[in-house]
This record gives C-alpha cells, structure tokens and sequence, in this order.
C-alpha cells in the first residue's frame, strides 16, 4: 500500500484538515508557508493523468474542486491561494498517489508562469 493510502487509512499518522467519503485533506510535513495542505482522492490513482482515464477518476477530481471553498474556510484561505498538482517524476511528483497541494496564508511569489 502507498504512502498516502496508509495515511487515509490512519496506518500513519497525520494532521487532518478536512475529511468527507471520497477527500482526505491533512498537513504537509515540510510546509512552505503558513498554510501547506494536501487533498488526496482516497481512491488510490497514481497521477492527474490516471484521473483523467476514467469517470470515476474524473468525478474525484470534481470531489476536489467542489471541496475547495469548505477547505479554503477551514484553513483561512479564501482571499487567495495556490493550488498546485506536481505530475511524474519530471512534474516533481514525489509520492505517487495523486494529490493537490493548496498553499497560502502569505503572498505568495516566486511565480514561474
Ligand atoms: P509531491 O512532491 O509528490 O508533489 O508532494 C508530496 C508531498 O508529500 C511533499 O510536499 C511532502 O512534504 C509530503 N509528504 C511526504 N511524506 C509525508 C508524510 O509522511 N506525511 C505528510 N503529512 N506529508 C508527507
Ligand atoms: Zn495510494
């Protein structure tokens, strides 16, 4: 089981921000700024591009975005964030279990596009 599954099924423990049937969003262990979450689809699919391949792959990412304004509140978010997916290796993926990084809670910089 990967990483991420083990902590969705609470093998490993974690900060949980925000949890429903289908989202797991907890705290990034390196955070780069006040506000670092991860949401992650508790279905285990191994990138955005797998999301894509299948209904139910696109209906977790749906999940996602209808779960960003409760998540936003939660972290104190709303006036702005960033929200960021990192695809295979040369996307800097690091553990292979999709995920968005949603990051704030400063202004942010250091743009790239
Ligand atoms: P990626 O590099 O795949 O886009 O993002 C993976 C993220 O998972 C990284 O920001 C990393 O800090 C975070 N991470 C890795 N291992 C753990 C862990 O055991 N617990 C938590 N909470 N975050 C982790
Ligand atoms: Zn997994």
């Amino acid at each position: 089981m990967c990483l991420f599954c083990k902590i969705i099924n609470r093998e490993i423990p974690s900060t949980i921000v925000y949890e429903d049937d289908t989202l797991f969003c907890f705290q990034d262990i390196r955070p780069v700024a006040p506000v670092h979450v991860l949401i992650v689809p508790k279905k285990h699919f191994d990138d955005i591009l797998a999301l894509s391949e299948s209904a139910e792959g696109r209906k977790a990412y749906e999940d996602v975005l209808m779960a960003l304004p409760k998540i936003a509140e939660i972290t104190g978010t709303t006036e702005g964030f960033r929200f960021i997916n990192n695809c295979r290796e040369e996307g800097g993926q690091s553990v292979m279990h999709v995920h968005f990084h949603l990051i704030g809670g400063r202004k942010l910089g250091e743009k790239i596009l």
